[in-house]
């Protein structure tokens, strides 16, 4: 029996030793003799601390910590510190050992990181709310970027050997897995951890759909390759005469996006033609990577036609988080579609490996870093915690793992902004003070409202004021963490200041109700729905609360106490308080309304609508007329009202612009007159407008008699522009006279 144990034991301890050579044969980056000497300490120390557990599946546990290792520098390319954070990763949580000693044994910076891995660990485990741990995840990433490194290849380790767990812990972790680490291993460049991720958990989550795909692959993988072969072929001899060593491969896209592809072009597999991308690898310099590049493009797209507006130069503009590459989609043999993607082996590596690559090669370019702004960017929106959780993690959702529009400053330097963001959230990201006192931007020449959704390539230039100050409709007007942060604490700040004095009104008012003011003030915050004191007085000072309301309570041993009796007799007597207008609610409208510049300023300051006598369209010459009782309404200069309205009320009349981006349907009439040559007449403008012009006919009256007919068409278009196309395009039609537009 002794003698079996001991021949287990062998056994595992051979299997640890042949895991732990097998790490140090798999580090790559330079080490000095202290780098030996603390991996091979972290390793000792490790496997003792670990020597009594095992995992769910039985092995040692000790495996796990090899494991994590291995992967920091195999597959995220990790230097000895992180190797030795890596191993010592569970030592904290799970085992007798204190910090103390690992920062006695291994310094400051090697305890500082096992800490934070251990902290993440225990978020977890408590079970606190997602969008709480994301922000733990977060605190430590921007502390040192290889805690999440490391904890990014501890979850794919975990990932990988899911298999032992209860389905109920798999779904978990998995869930949390493409919650957080999935899109974070992408924006940190980690595409093939990325990848992996996304398919281990499609795996749990979808396990039948997930085995049909990775069969239908595996049974295709002969042809597959024949015709990646057949594609190859009249390339190898033209890209070999330009002298550059490369590699071409063809490579099956991931099990999750090909079933992303199903669900969304709802397919089958078989007509999923684009299974697969090569890439050519290129081994050049540095200096001359770029036109390397470019030259391998210029051979391919010789031989086969390549389909323009699928080219990406991520060459010249590399993404924010690091990747580079030149793709493009060829017409390949049997015209089905192949992606090329063009890269050298420095590009390569980082797109495999992001950050710590990237960092790697950082020595031979003078650029900023670009991950800099990125983790500015999170250090911002955490220096300005809100405190609503969710909302710090929709802004963190928008702000960093959208994709992005490249924008350019006057003189320009060119910002990199998430997709969605506007010509406001561009004012706060050159600088918090030009945010402030933004009055005015232009984007390509031209004045566009603060609210502008920024389009790849545009100019911006801000005017700024010295006199302007952020508004809360400021808020509806941005989208990134940065200003949205910045604004909400300046306007918290207003909030405060305005509600300064009527907080001693409220002090005074308790006070002559002989209650004292600390001990009933919260009470107060909570009976009126309030998140805070500071909310409190502003709504008082505003008038949305009424002091009145303060009779509704009556007063017992010094605190206030609701009185019901009272409140229902009050209520017939006070004039009803406006219902407080959250911004959620007002948030909802705008949205179908055309964006417009009213008197040089975002209409969504105000309530306005399209004046229905004359239907203004996108490119009319518009004004605002003010009145008594729906707000701004939008009137054509042309408008039959409009003499009268600018004799009558001048002073009631604004300068009212378009913004060209508004992008709605406007109404517009026309009024079609010609020779009713028979039934044929409908059908034929009909399907001109609706088949041909791609227009959507409202609603479409037609009148005849002897031989003329009249007809009014009511159509939704997007601007002017199309409109005068659509005028056109109609008249030129047999046996139509006039086209005309007409006001309603
Ligand atoms: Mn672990």
């Amino acid at each position: 029996m002794q003698e079996a144990v001991s021949k287990y034991e062998e056994k595992e301890r051979l299997l640890i030793t042949r895991a732990y050579r097998k790490l140090l044969q798999a580090i790559k980056s330079k080490m000095d003799n202290t780098d030996h000497q603390n991996i091979r300490k972290a390793y000792t120390m490790a496997v003792d601390a670990h020597s009594k557990q095992r995992r769910k599946s039985g092995e040692p546990y000790i495996l796990h910590p090899i494991a994590v290792a291995q992967i920091c520098a195999e597959e995220i390319g990790l230097g000895p510190t992180a190797i030795v954070c890596a191993l010592l990763h569970d030592v904290v949580e799970d085992t007798d050992v204190m910090l103390e000693e690992i920062e006695n044994t291994f310094g400051q910076r090697i305890a500082k990181i096992v800490d934070g891995l251990t902290k993440l660990d225990s978020a977890y485990n408590e079970g606190s709310p997602q969008a709480e741990n994301f922000r733990k995840v977060l605190s430590t990433l921007v502390e040192d970027v290889r805690v999440v490194l490391i904890k990014m290849a501890d979850r794919l380790h975990n990932m990988r050997t899911l298999g032992a767990m209860p389905r109920h812990k798999q779904l978990k972790i998995a869930a949390e897995t493409s919650y957080i680490y999935s899109p974070l291993a992408h924006r940190l460049g980690l595409y093939s951890i990325k990848t992996e991720f996304q398919d281990l958990c499609m795996k749990i989550t979808s396990p039948e759909d997930y085995h049909e795909i990775a069969r239908k692959l595996q049974e295709t993988k002969r042809e597959r390759n024949a015709y990646i072969e057949e594609f190859i072929r009249p390339l190898t001899e033209k890209l070999n005469e330009i002298g550059v060593p490369y590699r071409i491969t063809g490579r099956p896209k991931s099990i999750y996006s090909i079933y992303n592809k199903i669900k969304v072009k709802k397919v089958p597999f078989e007509q999923i033609y684009d299974l697969f991308a090569v890439r050519i690898t290129i081994d050049v310099p540095p200096k001359k990577e770029k036109s390397t590049c470019w030259q391998f493009y210029s051979e391919i797209t010789d031989v086969f036609k390549p389909i323009p507006e699928r080219l990406k130069d991520w060459i010249t503009t590399p993404k924010s988080n690091g990747y580079e590459s030149l793709h493009t989609t060829i017409i390949g043999p049997q015209g089905r579609y192949v992606e090329v993607q063009i890269r050298t082996e420095r590009m390569d590596e980082i797109a495999e490996r992001g950050f710590a690559a990237h960092w790697k090669y950082k020595g031979i370019s003078d650029e900023p870093d670009v991950y800099d702004d990125w983790l500015d960017n999170i250090r911002e929106m955490l220096d300005n915690p809100t405190n609503d959780a969710v909302e710090f993690l929709n802004d963190f959702k928008t702000n960093l793992f959208n994709e992005e529009v490249y924008i350019y400053t006057p003189s320009g330097d060119l910002k990199i902004l998430p997709k969605g963001a506007t010509a406001l959230d561009f004012a706060f990201s050159i600088h918090t003070a030009i945010g402030y006192q933004c009055k005015a931007i232009k984007v390509n020449n031209k004045l566009v409202p603060m609210g502008y959704e920024l389009q790849n390539g545009d100019q911006v230039l801000i005017i700024t004021d010295k006199n302007q100050k952020p508004n809360e409709n400021w808020l509806k007007m941005v989208v990134t963490g940065k200003a949205r942060s910045k604004i909400r604490s300046t306007m918290k700040e207003e909030r405060r200041k305005q509600g300064e004095f009527a907080q001693e009104t409220l002090r005074r008012k308790l006070k002559n109700l002989k209650v004292n003011f600390e001990d009933n003030v919260d009470m107060l915050v909570k009976h009126f729905g309030y998140n805070s004191r500071v909310d409190l007085y502003y709504a008082f000072a505003i008038d949305e609360l009424s002091f009145q309301e303060l009779k509704k309570f009556k007063v017992e041993h010094h605190k206030l106490v609701e009185d019901k009796s009272l409140q229902v007799k009050e209520e017939t007597e006070v004039p009803v308080t406006p219902e407080p207008t959250s911004t959620k609610t007002r948030r909802k409208d705008g949205k179908t309304k055309p964006r417009l510049l009213i008197g040089g300023e975002p209409a969504d300051l105000y309530e306005y609508q399209l004046a229905s006598c004359c239907n203004p369209v996108l490119g009319d010459d518009i004004f605002a007329y003010l009145t008594a009782t729906v707000g701004l309404k939008i009137h054509r200069t042309t408008c039959p009202n409009a003499t009268n309205l600018m004799a009558h009320y001048g002073y009631r009349i604004m300068k009212a612009e378009w913004v060209s981006s508004t992008n709605m349907s406007f109404i517009a009439n026309l009024l079609i007159t010609g020779i009713d040559d028979g039934p044929g007449v409908i059908e034929r403008l009909s399907n001109n407008i609706s088949t041909k012009l791609g227009l959507n006919i409202r609603s479409f009256y037609i009148d005849g008699t002897e031989g003329y007919f009249e007809g009014k068409v009511s159509l939704l278009i997007a601007n002017k522009n199309q409109l005068n196309i659509a005028i056109k395009a109609l008249q030129s039609l047999p046996g139509i006279s006039t086209v005309t537009r007409i006001e309603e």
